[in-house]
């Protein structure tokens, strides 16, 4: 599904470069963690993948399902099926959340040449993932993101992407900031989405997130690479041992 070669990234005012080569291949229905020290590169990858403004590619690839994702603006990428839950979400004043969702659906349905969504398909679809995710009226009446708390925010993003279906997702230490039951409600939003055709590349600094989404996979990013993968047990080693030794190792 997702396959990113030799990927060289930069920071596009500084020149300055991130990613060095880093190598990941996902498969439909896998969910893999991307672990690492703070400064890794591991926003910046999200960022890149996702198209977001300020970043040169300078070598390499990523592509999914065989479309080269890096020739793509952001909207086609997200046509495309990719969904970046960020790290910090974003305010947009005066716009209402049940206004954006909206749009941004049908924006989705629109580049992949669907019609638009009735008002009660979508009223069916918002109410039930709002629900599971224990996501208030008031919230969806909100302009998106103003004034909620960071949990609120987390959850904010995990229904847009319920509401959106994305192919790969790719959620950006959606648990820095959350207590526990947070994480949780999070954590069950995300498994609710688990499917076959679907992967998840969840980013995350803890080891918490991960007795709550269990991954297939867990990476260690380090200086703009992958330096190490395994299972779910990689996670726990990081939590007992920290990140000194895979920094050593890329260098
Ligand atoms: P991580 O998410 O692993 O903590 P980031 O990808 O956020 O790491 O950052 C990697 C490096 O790139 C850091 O040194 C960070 O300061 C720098 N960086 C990231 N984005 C920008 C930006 N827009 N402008 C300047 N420096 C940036
Ligand atoms: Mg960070
Ligand atoms: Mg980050």
């Amino acid at each position: 599904m997702l396959e990113i070669t030799n990927l060289h990234a930069e920071i596009e005012s500084e020149g300055r470069e991130i990613l060095r080569g880093l190598d990941l291949v996902v498969k439909p229905g896998e969910i893999h963690a991307i672990m690492g020290p703070n400064g890794a590169g591991k926003s910046t990858l999200s960022h890149v993948l996702a198209g977001k403004p300020g970043y040169l590619v300078t070598e390499g690839t990523a592509t999914l399902d065989g479309v080269d994702l890096l020739g793509l603006d952001p909207a086609a990428r997200a046509a495309a099926g990719v969904f970046l839950a960020f790290q910090y979400p974003v305010e947009i004043p005066g716009v209402g959340n049940v206004t954006f969702l909206k749009a941004a659906l049908n924006a989705q349905r629109r580049a992949r040449g669907e019609g638009e969504i009735s008002t009660p398909d979508f009223m069916r679809l918002l109410r039930g993932a709002a629900g599971r995710l224990e996501i208030s009226q008031d919230m969806l009446k909100r302009p998106v993101n103003v004034g909620f708390s960071g949990g609120e925010k987390k959850r904010n993003e995990i229904l847009q992407m319920a509401i959106l279906q994305p192919k790969l997702c790719i959620l950006d230490e959606t648990d820095s900031g959350l207590d526990i039951d947070a994480l949780k409600v999070v954590a069950e939003g995300v498994n609710g989405l688990r499917s076959p055709d679907r992967a998840f590349v969840v980013i995350t600094h803890y080891q918490r997130l991960l007795d709550h989404i269990v991954p297939d996979f867990v990476h260690v990013l380090a200086k703009g690479r992958i330096v190490k993968s395994g299972g779910p047990e990689l996670a726990l080693e990081l939590e007992a041992k920290g990140y000194a030794d895979f920094a050593e190792e890329a260098a």
